[in-house]
Order: structure tokens, then C-alpha cells, then sequence
């Protein structure tokens, strides 16, 4: 069989092995011409069709130790799939293997400790679903059909985060695959060093199979919805949300939106949640409907899984997507003008957004060098947002994204690993700043050949 290294020679497997690899996994190996091969190498992120030499489709940590020792031993060019959302689609590779997290879904709630237990490819809704079911959650992100395992790695942001911290933060204990194709448990008791790289390193280290999370009591009913604004409010409305956001309670996650759809309709929406005492939400929410009369206030009291799936059809698997970001660190002027006239000026026809989820609250106390997580201080995430379905905008959407990232760019320091784009790696230092070094040492003892290179890699060193 046909197939890729890591380092991109083409290499002859043989076929004896591929089938012994095959018998050995509990779960199947699927390849070009196997049943279920084309659904399982679609991933959210239509813009990438791409063809794995086998799809590994694991049903325990066994099948995850066999099919990282299988990559390793082949030097194979390798991808892990949890939910499949990656934005820049590096879950399925192309003439590699592919580990397929997809059937490891389960999540378990202990009550009594307030502890969920996930595997490594469930989905935030069932996290969602599961812990609500106790009176419990813990910070997930704003899409229910997202996977918990990129999401926790590369940090979590969500509706909760400003009271209970990133995803990241809320780990317990995580069991890991490393590129030996070993079983290990991170905690804060054990393997420490690798617990902290975890926790905001993104995929570098091995494949999670299992994360323990610390689950909080809420109240399954919160204060939440969408207001919409007219374009002409949308100055005024994005300066309040830019000088008040950072300063609000820690129960309030606001998450503003430029956006312009392809029959040019343009509107700014914010996205809000408040998870305190539904009796205080009046007042809290009350300077936010004050800045400008919303053309439509969909706020009212809402289960919380419904607004943790509102954004779902919006963000349809399938569809074409192409994103640039960066956080921002201090609001100034100049970033509202470019991110106003952006929208103002976009003409292409396909969906345009400006979105910056709000940062501060219990992100901002957790120290930078805690986890490897470290732009902690950031007030907000700025992110440049395309969807389209026609492949014949392809390349216009690219050049439109570049051209007007250039202008964000400047306002931005860093980016978020889970928002990485093909393009982005010589930013990667500045993303994790003091913390970078002690990652490039942390991947050289766990990973020294790179064989989880599909993520925001962080290179090791190389062998001496
Ligand atoms: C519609 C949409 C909404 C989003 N909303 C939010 C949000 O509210 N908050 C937020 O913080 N982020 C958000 N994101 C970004 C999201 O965190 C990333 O896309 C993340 O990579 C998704 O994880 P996944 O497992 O679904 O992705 P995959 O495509 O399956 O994986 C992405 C990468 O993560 C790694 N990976 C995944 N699972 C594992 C595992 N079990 N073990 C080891 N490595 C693994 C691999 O390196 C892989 O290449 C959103 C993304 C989308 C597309």
C-alpha cells in the first residue's frame, strides 16, 4: 500500500502488515476501498478533501496504543480526529493514517465528586447533556457538535469560562497515548510536566483517550439569547462592548459579531450569557440594552444546552470555512475602524464575520505559566470569519482573508492555537511567549521525532 511519512517520502507498506495491523485492532482499519472509508475522512471543514492511506477507527486506548506504535514504527505521516472541527482541517491527513476518535464518545458524571469522565472523541454536547443532568457543568465551548479533545487541548473557551476558566483549566487528569505508543495518566500527581503541556498545548504531546473534569453546580436555567443591531448602531455598540466587556461580572459571557450575509445584509449581534442568580439578570444585562435599542432581543431564560446548541445550524459540517486570528491584548480605536469598515466593505458572496469572544474574568487568574495556556491577560479574541459553499470562491475568499488580516493584524498579539490556520506558525512563539521554550523541551522528551506534527506544531529539538 501507497503511503506518506511525516517528513513526506513516499513509502510501500506492506500489505501482510497492513492486514496484521488491521486483525490486531478491535475497532476497523479502513482503507481507499472500504465501506463507511469516504464518510469517515470528512471532516466539518468541507474545504479539505483529503484521502488517508487507512482510517484507524479506535474503540479503546488498546486500538489508540496499536495504531500510534503502527505510525511510529512506519514513520507514517499521522492525524488524530476527535470531533472533526479543526478549522484548518489538519485531522485527516492525506496518504497518512488517520486515528479515528469518532467512536470514543462515552461520558460518564460521578455526582458525588463532581467529576466527568470523557473520552477522548466526544462531542461538547454530550458533556453538556450529561453533566446538566446533575445540576452540573463546566466550561465548554459555544457549538454543541465541537469535540471536547481539540477543544480541551488547545484551551476552551465558552459561555461559562469567565466564572469556572478555560476547558483546560478545569482537568483533572487526562489519559494519554504518547508517541511511544504508551498508556499514561497526567494529573497534577502524576507525570506532572506533562499535565501542565497538556493544558493548552494542543495535540503535540500524544492522543488524549480519557479527560477527568471538575464539573461545578449551575442552574440548568440561564439568562441568554442573541440581541441583533442595526449596521448603523454597530459603532456605538461594539465601543461599549470593547470598554465594558473586560469589567463585567464573571457570570456574564458576551460574545460580539460583525457580520454580513451573501444577499448583503450587514447587522452586529451579541451573543449573551449569564449564569448567576436568574433574580439579578435584569440589572446585570440591563447597560447592554441601553447602548442602542437591539432591532431584535432574543435574551430571555433559556436551558443552558439550548444555548449551547443556538450556534449549531450556523456552523453546518460540510460547508467551506477559512478563519484568521489573533487575541487582543488592549482595546484601541483603530481596531473598531478596521473591523467596521471590514464588514462595510466585504462584497464577496459568501458569509463574512468579524467575532471577538470575550476574554478576562477567570481566564485572566489563572497565572500564564500554570498551564502551558499563556495568554491569559488577553481582553478579547479577534477572529476574521468566512463560509461559502461554491469551490469556485476558493481562492478570492483567501486573498480577501489575507488582505484584511493584514489590517487586524496590528491590533493583535498571539492567537489561539484552536483558531490555527495553515499560515500562522511563525506566530506560534509569541502565542505562548515564556512558555515556549519549556514546550519545545517538553516535546522533545515526549514526542523527539515529531510524530504529532498535525496541530500548531511545536517543533523538538533536533537530535544531536
Ligand atoms: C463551529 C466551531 C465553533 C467553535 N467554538 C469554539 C468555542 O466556543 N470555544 C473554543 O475554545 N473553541 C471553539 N472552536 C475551536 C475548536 O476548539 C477547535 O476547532 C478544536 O480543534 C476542535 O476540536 P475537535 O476535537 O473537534 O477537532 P479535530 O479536528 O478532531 O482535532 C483538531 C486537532 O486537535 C487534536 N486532537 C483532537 N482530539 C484529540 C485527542 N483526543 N487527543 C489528541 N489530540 C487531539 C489534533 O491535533 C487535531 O488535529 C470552534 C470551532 C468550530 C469549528
Amino acid at each position: 500500500m501507497e503511503a506518506v511519512t511525516g517528513d513526506g517520502r513516499q513509502i510501500l507498506l506492506k500489505a501482510a502488515d497492513v492486514r496484521d495491523f488491521a486483525a490486531s485492532l478491535r475497532g476497523e482499519l479502513l482503507v481507499r476501498d472500504s465501506a463507511g472509508y469516504d464518510s469517515a475522512r470528512r471532516v466539518w471543514n468541507g474545504a479539505f478533501d483529503r484521502h488517508p492511506a487507512m482510517i484507524a477507527r479506535c474503540t479503546g486506548a488498546a486500538d489508540v496504543m496499536r495504531a500510534v506504535g503502527f505510525a511510529a514504527a512506519n514513520h507514517l505521516l499521522l492525524s488524530v480526529r476527535g470531533g472533526g472541527h479543526s478549522l484548518s482541517g489538519q485531522s485527516v491527513c492525506e496518504k497518512g493514517l488517520m486515528i479515528d476518535l469518532s467512536q470514543m464518545n462515552g461520558v460518564r458524571v460521578d455526582p458525588a465528586r463532581r467529576i466527568a469522565t470523557v473520552e477522548g472523541g466526544a462531542l461538547l454536547g454530550a458533556l453538556d447533556r450529561e453533566s446538566l443532568a446533575h445540576g452540573l457543568a463546566t466550561t465548554a465551548g459555544t457549538v454543541s457538535h465541537t469535540g471536547v479533545g481539540g477543544l480541551t487541548l488547545g484551551g476552551g473557551f465558552g459561555r461559562l469560562g469567565r466564572r469556572f476558566g478555560l476547558t483546560c483549566d478545569n482537568v483533572r487528569a487526562v489519559d494519554v497515548v504518547g508517541a511511544d505508543g504508551k498508556f499514561l495518566t497526567a494529573s497534577s500527581q502524576q507525570n506532572k510536566d506533562l499535565f501542565w503541556g497538556l493544558r493548552g498545548g494542543g495535540g503535540n504531546f500524544g492522543v488524549a483517550t480519557s479527560f477527568d473534569f471538575q464539573l461545578h453546580p449551575v442552574d440548568p436555567v440561564m439568562v441568554g439569547g442573541e440581541l441583533a443591531y442595526t449596521w448603523e448602531d454597530a459603532p456605538a455598540v461594539l465601543k461599549f462592548f470593547f470598554e465594558s466587556a473586560p469589567q463585567m461580572p464573571d457570570e456574564l459571557n458576551v460574545d460580539a459579531a460583525l457580520v454580513r450575509l451573501p444577499n448583503d445584509a450587514r447587522f452586529m449581534t451579541l451573543d449573551i450569557c449569564y449564569c448567576g442568580p436568574r433574580d439579578q439578570a435584569e440589572r446585570v444585562l440591563a447597560p447592554l440594552r441601553q447602548i442602542r435599542k437591539p432591532m431584535r432581543d432574543g435574551v430571555a431564560a433559556t436551558p443552558y444546552t439550548t444555548l449551547q446548541s443556538s450556534g449549531d445550524a450556523g456552523t453546518a459540517h460540510g460547508r467551506r470555512y477559512y478563519i484568521k486570528g489573533g487575541f487582543v491584548q488592549k482595546y484601541s480605536p483603530g481596531l473598531l475602524d478596521v473591523a467596521i469598515a471590514t464588514i462595510s466593505e466585504a462584497k464577496l458572496p459568501v458569509v463574512q464575520a468579524v467575532v471577538f469572544p470575550q476574554g478576562g474574568g477567570a481566564y485572566k487568574r489563572v497565572k500564564p505559566d500554570a498551564t502551558a495556556f499563556a495568554q491569559r491577560a488577553a481582553e478579547h479574541n479577534v477572529f476574521l470569519f468566512n463560509s461559502w459553499e461554491d469551490p469556485a470562491f476558493n481562492d478570492q475568499v483567501a486573498a480577501w482573508v489575507r488582505t484584511n488580516w493584514a489590517k487586524v493584524e496590528p491590533h493583535t498579539f498571539g492567537f489561539y492555537v484552536n483558531e490555527f490556520n495553515a499560515d500562522d506558525a511563525a506566530r506560534l512563539r509569541d502565542t505562548y511567549g515564556a512558555n515556549f521554550d519549556r514546550l519545545v523541551a517538553l516535546k522533545t522528551k515526549y514526542d523527539p521525532d515529531n510524530l504529532f506534527r498535525l496541530n500548531a506544531n511545536v517543533a523538538p529539538k533536533a537530535r544531536s
